[in-house]
C-alpha cells in the first residue's frame, strides 16, 4: 500500500507544470489543520484512550477539501503534514509508526482518487467562476463517496486479513463513526468552497469542527462508562438500566423474559493455583463463551467478580422454562468443556475443568420486576451451589413461595470469600 501510494504520488510530482497555482491553498489548509489538532489535541488523546474500534479522524475536513481544490501533490502534500502532526502530538505511541504509515498511504490513496474524479469532471474543480448548475454537487458527491470507500475500505481491509476472527463492527466501524465520516467530508467540500471564494471565510469552518469533536468523545466515553474493562461485557450498572428498559418494554407489549445468574465454581482455586493474571484470562474466555452463546439482543453482563448476568427477552412463556433451561444447560456444557490456554514465565499453561453453576428465573412469572426477577434467579444458583455445583437450576425447582416472601428458605446471608 505504501509503495503503491509512494508510485502515484511520485507520478503526479513529475507531471506537474506549475508550483505557484494552489501554494495559497497548500499553506493555508496546512495551518488549519495543524491549529485545529493543537485546539483539540486533548479531545483527541482521550478519543484514542477509550475506543479500539477503527478510528475517524475529523482531519479529513482538511485532506478532503485539499483534493477537491488542489492540485494533486499538493493535496498529498497538505494530508501528509496535517495526518503526520497529528499523529506525533496527538496518537503517539498509542499508534505505532508502521500503523500510521499504512493509514497515512491510504489517506494519500483517498486523496489521490478525489483528486482524479474532480479532475476528470470538467465543470466541478471548485476553483474557477461558481456555476449555478449541479455539477459542482455531483462532483463534490462523487468525489465524497470515492475518498470514504478508498480510504474506510483499505482501512476495513487491513482489519479483516490482520485478525480473520475480527466482527462486522470491528471490521468497519461502528455506523455513526461513519457518519461522523461523512459529516466530516461534508464540512471538507463546504471548506473547499469556502476556499475558493474567499480563503479568510475557511476560519468559519473551525467552531462547528471543533464542537463536532467534542460531541464524539461523549458517545465515546458513555460507551466506555458502561463496559466492563476485563471482559468487554456491560458493567453491572449499565446492565441494570438496559435490562430495566427491556422489562419495561416487555411489561408493556404483554410479553415475556428470563434472567440467569452465572457464577464459576470454586474459581478462587484458579486464582491460587494460576496466579489472578490467569484468573483474568478465565474471565475473559467465559465471557466469549457467553457472548457466543446468546442471542445479538441479549443483554450479558458481569456482576461482580466472576459472577455473570444475562436478561433474555421473549423467553420462556411455557411455565416450564425448557427454552431457559435448554439455553442454560448449553451454556454449562460449553464451560465445563473450556480449556484456557495461557502464555506464562514458566511456558504454555492450559486451564481446564472449570465449571459454572447456573439459576434462571422469568418475568413475569417468577416476580413483577427486575428486582424480583433477580432475587428468585440469585436463590436458584445458591440452590445449584448446594446442589454440587456444575449444576442448573431454575425458579421451578426451589421450595414454594410463601405471598410477600421470595422463599420458605432463605438463602444464606452471603456466599463467596469474606
Ligand atoms: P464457589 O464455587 O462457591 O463460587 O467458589 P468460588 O471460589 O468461585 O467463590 P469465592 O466467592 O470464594 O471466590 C471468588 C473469587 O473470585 C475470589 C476472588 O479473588 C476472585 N475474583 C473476583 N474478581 C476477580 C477478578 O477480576 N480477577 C480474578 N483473577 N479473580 C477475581
Ligand atoms: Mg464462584
Ligand atoms: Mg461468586
Amino acid at each position: 500500500m505504501e509503495l503503491t501510494a509512494l508510485a502515484l504520488v511520485a507520478l503526479h510530482v513529475t507531471r506537474t507544470t506549475s508550483w505557484a497555482e494552489g501554494s495559497v491553498g497548500l499553506v493555508v489548509l496546512c495551518l488549519l489543520g495543524v491549529a485545529h489538532t493543537e485546539i483539540a489535541v486533548g479531545v483527541e488523546r482521550m478519543r484514542r484512550r477509550v475506543t479500539e474500534t477503527p478510528h475517524v479522524d475529523l482531519s479529513s475536513v482538511w485532506t478532503f477539501a485539499g483534493a477537491l481544490l488542489l492540485p494533486t501533490s499538493y493535496a498529498v502534500l497538505t494530508a501528509v503534514v496535517v495526518h503526520g502532526h497529528l499523529w506525533w502530538r496527538a496518537w503517539r505511541p498509542r499508534v505505532p509508526a508502521y500503523r500510521q504509515l499504512f493509514s497515512t498511504a491510504t489517506v494519500v490513496l483517498a486523496c489521490i482518487a478525489a483528486s482524479t474524479v474532480v479532475g476528470s469532471i470538467g465543470t466541478g474543480d471548485f476553483s474557477g467562476e461558481l456555476s449555478e448548475g449541479p455539477m459542482e454537487l455531483v462532483a463534490l458527491v462523487l468525489a465524497l463517496l470515492v475518498y470514504t470507500t478508498v480510504n474506510s475500505g483499505l482501512i476495513a481491509g487491513a482489519i479483516a486479513v490482520s485478525n480473520p476472527q475480527a466482527t462486522t463492527v470491528q471490521v468497519l466501524g461502528h455506523w455513526d463513526e461513519n457518519m461522523l465520516e461523512v459529516a466530516t467530508l461534508c464540512l471538507g467540500g463546504l471548506t473547499a468552497v469556502a476556499l475558493a471564494i474567499n480563503p479568510w471565510l475557511i476560519v468559519l469552518v473551525l467552531p462547528p469542527l471543533l464542537v463536532l469533536h467534542r460531541a464524539v468523545l461523549v458517545r465515546q466515553l458513555e460507551e466506555a462508562a458502561s463496559t466492563d474493562g476485563k471482559t468487554g461485557l456491560l458493567n453491572a450498572a449499565a446492565w441494570h438500566a438496559e435490562a430495566e428498559r427491556e422489562l419495561r418494554r416487555t411489561a408493556r407489549t404483554g410479553g415475556s423474559a428470563a434472567v440467569l445468574i452465572l457464577d464459576l465454581d470454586h474459581f478462587k482455586a484458579v486464582n491460587d493455583h494460576h496466579g489472578h493474571l490467569a484468573g483474568d484470562e478465565v474471565l475473559t474466555s467465559l465471557a466469549s463463551v457467553l457472548r457466543s452463546e446468546v442471542r445479538d439482543k441479549d443483554l450479558v453482563g458481569r456482576f461482580g467478580g466472576e459472577e455473570f448476568v444475562i436478561l433474555l427477552p421473549g423467553l420462556d412463556g411455557d411455565g416450564e422454562h425448557s427454552e431457559l433451561r435448554a439455553v442454560a444447560e448449553r451454556i454449562r456444557r460449553r464451560v465445563a468443556g473450556l480449556t484456557v490456554e495461557l502464555a506464562t514465565a514458566d511456558g504454555p499453561l492450559t486451564v481446564r475443568d472449570l465449571s459454572v453453576s447456573v439459576g434462571g428465573a422469568t418475568f413475569p412469572h417468577d416476580g413483577a420486576d427486575l428486582r424480583q426477577v433477580l432475587s428468585v434467579a440469585d436463590a436458584a444458583l445458591y440452590a445449584a451451589k448446594r446442589a454440587g455445583r456444575n449444576v442448573v437450576r431454575m425458579s421451578l425447582h426451589l421450595p414454594r413461595q410463601r405471598p410477600g416472601v421470595p422463599f420458605d428458605e432463605p438463602p444464606a446471608a452471603s456466599r463467596g470469600s469474606p
